[in-house]
């Protein structure tokens, strides 16, 4: 189970990092999650509810933020999203320009951004 060992280690550093603050529990802990990751949002909510079970995060949330799926045009500059139904679609091209020579700029960010403690 990929998402439960990806939660796993996302509870493991929230712990690590109540435990170094010297705090009592984990609050929160806020997640950025790109698009393109092969994980859903409600699993990681829903693993999480269920491995925090008597660990200081207990009675914490996460909270998962996802970020588009978004490409830089070589050409023009432009940065466009692109829907994840689509992006096996060669056919897709800068809505500026038409060229078809573009970067992945945001999609796969799997981060902790924030540990809330008390
Ligand atoms: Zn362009």
């Amino acid at each position: 189970m990929h998402e439960l060992s990806l939660v796993q280690d996302i509870l493991d550093t929230a712990v690590s990092y109540a435990r170094e603050a010297g705090s009592q529990k984990v609050v929160a802990v806020f997640l950025r999650l790109g698009a393109l990751r092969d994980v859903k949002k409600e699993w990681i909510q829903y693993y999480f509810n269920f491995i925090r079970k008597g660990t200081m995060a207990e009675e914490a949330e996460i909270l998962v933020t996802v970020n588009p799926i978004i490409c830089s045009c070589h050409e023009c500059g432009r940065e466009f999203e692109i829907d994840l139904d689509r992006i096996h679609d060669e056919e897709i091209a800068c809505p500026g320009c038409s060229a078809k020579n573009y970067t992945l700029i945001s999609g796969t960010e799997f981060r902790i951004e924030g540990i809330e403690v008390v």
